[in-house]
């Protein structure tokens, strides 16, 4: 029973000296975390399946039946001092992570906020918003639609007949089943002639889609602004003074318009609109310089515009002997372009924090 004996007690003398830098602990949270699996393993070393102590449990059995009582109690009593010295420290480690973890996640209520940057609108969207805001002062109402449409809506209806160069594929986008992306808003016109019937006062801001290579001034998705007016008795003298209007409230009661003959399937007649430069007032120098949005000339070309063609107005039940009425349609992008004096449009559309900024 000696030698039995002295096995148990280099195991105890074994677990001891290991034990011994956990005796006395004074830890922060980073170490404990560590020192809890160092705690773990030198419990499965020490008291595990395989330990001294494990095996000298087994020899009980072997001792002589008179001394075979004491012997066990002795192992037992040596086990159970292992591990309520385990358990304890354990319990101590446990504390100190639990508290380290909670002083992180503490909230110093002194330290100033964090501040939520705060996002700006983009450029196309204040344009866009400045000129809905002033033709809802003149009476007229905000329509939108869809941006995939028929080519019944985007060419026919258009009084824009089959053959009719803007129908090619190379100028208009198409879907797989033969829907086109709108190549203009005047889209909208239709379906809301259809929808509302006339009278109509409309603008129709929105996006359209043409398949023009990526340059300083093309992009191939860009924002149109479309007006429409139908009613008795309208004529190019009302287009003329509704056009210059709003022209005048947006860059001031100086600013003049002309318009140029042109031609679109839509309008007959038909005329390009120019105002007078907003930078130069119409004199084509700055400082003694040529005046940059004008290139000099004094103008700058907007838009195009022109009388309701009587085939569109039949295309919605409308009588063109009845009703007459006007429509012109300008590009957001060249608008923003000027008034920001941007020099590539397609800055529009990078989604570059460092440019889209500059417009709070
Ligand atoms: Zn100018």
């Amino acid at each position: 029973m000696i030698e039995e004996r002295a096995t148990v007690e280099a195991a105890k003398a074994a677990f001891d000296s290991e034990f011994e830098k956990f005796e006395d602990l004074a830890v922060n949270g980073d170490d404990a975390a560590a020192l809890l699996n160092e705690v773990a393993a030198l419990r499965v070393r020490h008291t595990g399946k395989k330990s001294s102590l494990a095996e000298a449990k087994k020899l009980i059995g072997k001792v002589p039946p008179e001394s075979r009582g004491e012997f066990g109690q002795f192992v037992q009593s040596v086990e159970k001092d292992l591990v309520e010295r385990l358990d304890g420290v354990e319990a101590l480690l446990a504390a100190a992570v639990s508290n380290a973890k909670t002083e992180a996640e503490r909230v110093d209520v002194t330290l100033p906020g964090r501040r939520v940057k705060r996002g700006t609108l983009h450029p196309i969207t204040i344009v866009r918003q400045r000129i809905e805001e002033i033709f809802v002062s003149m009476g007229y109402s905000i329509e939108d639609d869809r941006e995939i449409e028929t080519d019944y809506y985007n060419f026919d209806a258009l009084n824009i007949p089959e053959g009719h160069p803007a129908r090619e594929s190379q100028d208009t986008f198409y879907t797989t089943d033969g829907f086109a992306l709108r190549s203009q808003t005047s889209t909208v016109q239709i379906r809301a002639m259809e929808r509302r019937g006339v009278p109509i006062r409309i603008i129709a801001p929105g996006k359209v889609f043409r398949r023009d290579t990526p340059d300083m001034t093309h992009v191939p998705m860009f924002h149109q602004i479309e007006g429409l007016c139908v009613d008795k008795g309208i004529t190019m003298a009302h287009l003329k003074g509704t056009v210059t209007e709003w022209l005048k409230r947006l860059f001031g009661e100086d600013t003049v318009t002309r318009f140029r003959p042109s031609y679109f399937p839509f309008t007959e007649p038909s005329a390009e609109f120019d105002f007078s430069c907003f930078k130069c007032h119409g004199t084509g120098k700055l400082e003694g310089e040529r005046c940059r949005p004008c290139k000099g000339s004094g103008w700058i070309e907007l838009g195009g515009s022109g009388m309701v063609h009587p085939n569109v107005l039949k295309a919605v039940g409308v009588d063109p002997k009845v009703y007459s009425g006007f429509a012109f349609g300008f590009g957001l992008e060249r608008m923003a372009a000027l008034m920001y004096s941007i020099d590539d449009i397609r800055h529009l559309f990078e989604n570059d924090l460092r440019f889209l900024e500059q417009f709070g």
